[in-house]
């Protein structure tokens, strides 16, 4: 059969992963939590299933559960999203982005993105017929260069993906960056995909920068989460997204016959729990603590930190590690892997080209104990 994406394979997340449980390793490769969520949060989908909430909920989302993010939205970014007409509940935040692509973008159309990254994006554009147009974040800031963007700009331009907080830099864009967007894009019929899915994940007292927070980006986004990250549930894929009416029936549209709608247990019980602000509001000190005793330990090693503003990823440059002198990026995880007993994931896997960086993530959602056990085997690096 012809592929429809013959130049993917497999995502590197699930590679590492694999290699990481093949080697016994460490994994601090694909980002996800190795602790477990609140049981207040597993006793509210108990109770949602034993309360008979087991049918098809309404196609756009448990209208309890789309409430509380419209409440959560205005709270946090002073926008009003309504919560019957502009917010739809998905399946993680995967498939809010490919729908929204699939919505958009027309054969031919092209979509910006800044790399480095997410992997999902540029197949995703290309399943919608889109053209993937790069263009690169700033060395060093990992922000927006703002030139290059409008250089990229076409008359075929359909969309622009941003992604704040960064993964995989773990940078944040200040509100400067987005103000500065929202006056290039005006007069434009550009759409924005904003994906915020590490959200709640912002320290040292700096502010999310959302989408929703600036009228010229509302008006022409789909605003991207996920409870994944939130709240340390990344595999009940769980997600929203928010946007303009007119924008959410069209996505509706594609909505309705990719997934439906999403498990209907989940959804209450997220409702129920999501009405406690605390918990999200506490999740920026919690992985700051992380952040920080991880970055003590890392700053012993032959690694070079890069700064981490937000996100549970913390990029560093192994250039200073003669034992992998000249490995690229992936050779070095698979080496790191393999012989040192650490997952991590090559930047190198956010862009189309191979670059001469000599970066790697790892993530830092981990119990202080693995965080531990990883600092112990990259000292003998
Ligand atoms: N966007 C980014 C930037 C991500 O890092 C991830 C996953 N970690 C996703 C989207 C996908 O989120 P989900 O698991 O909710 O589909
Ligand atoms: N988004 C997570 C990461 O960047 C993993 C998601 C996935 O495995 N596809 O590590």
């Amino acid at each position: 059969i012809q592929s429809r994406l013959p130049h993917v394979g497999t995502t590197i997340f699930s590679i590492m992963s694999a290699l990481a449980q093949q080697h016994g390793a460490v994994n601090l490769g694909q980002g996800f939590p190795d602790f477990d969520c609140d049981p207040a949060l597993v006793e509210a989908v108990h109770q949602a299933m034993r309360a008979g909430h087991n049918q098809y909920p309404p196609m756009s989302g448990v209208p309890a559960l789309r409430q509380a993010i419209a409440a959560k939205m205005e709270a946090l970014y002073g926008h009003r999203y309504d919560s019957d007409r502009e917010i739809t509940v998905t399946a993680g935040a995967t498939q809010a982005l490919l729908s929204a692509l699939l919505a958009i973008v027309h054969p031919g159309d092209e979509v910006i993105v800044l790399e480095p990254c997410y992997d999902a994006y540029g197949p995703a554009i290309e399943l919608a017929g889109g053209r993937v147009v790069r263009v690169k974040l700033k060395p060093e800031s990992y922000r927006p260069d703002l030139p290059a963007i409008a250089a990229a700009l076409t008359p075929r331009t359909r969309a622009l993906m941003i992604n704040t907080p960064h993964n995989p830099s773990g940078r944040i864009w200040p509100a400067e960056d987005l103000q500065a967007l929202s006056d290039l894009l005006a007069g434009t019929e550009v759409l924005v995909i904003s994906d915020e899915v590490y959200e709640h994940m912002v320290f040292d007292g700096q502010q999310h920068q959302s989408a929703a927070r600036f009228p010229g980006l509302a008006a022409r986004s789909f605003v991207v989460s996920s409870f994944g990250k939130t709240y340390h549930v990344t595999g009940w894929k769980v997600g929203y997204v928010a946007a303009p009416a007119a924008l959410t029936a069209e996505f509706r549209k594609i909505h309705q016959f990719n997934v439906f709608t999403v498990n209907t247990p989940m959804q209450h019980g997220l409702a129920d729990y999501l009405r406690e602000a605390r918990h999200y509001l506490d999740l920026p000190a919690f992985y700051q603590r992380k952040r920080d005793r991880f970055r003590e330990g890392l700053a012993l090693t032959r690694l070079r930190l890069l700064p981490c503003e937000g996100t549970y990823f913390q990029c560093v440059d192994y250039s200073g590690v003669s034992a992998a002198e000249g490995m690229a990026p992936e050779e070095c995880c698979r080496w790191l892997t393999q012989e040192i007993g650490v997952a991590a994931i090559p930047l190198s896997a956010f862009y189309a080209e191979p670059g001469e960086d000599r970066l790697i993530r790892f993530c830092f959602a981990k119990k202080d104990e693995t965080l531990q056990s990883a600092l112990d085997k990259l000292r003998r690096l």
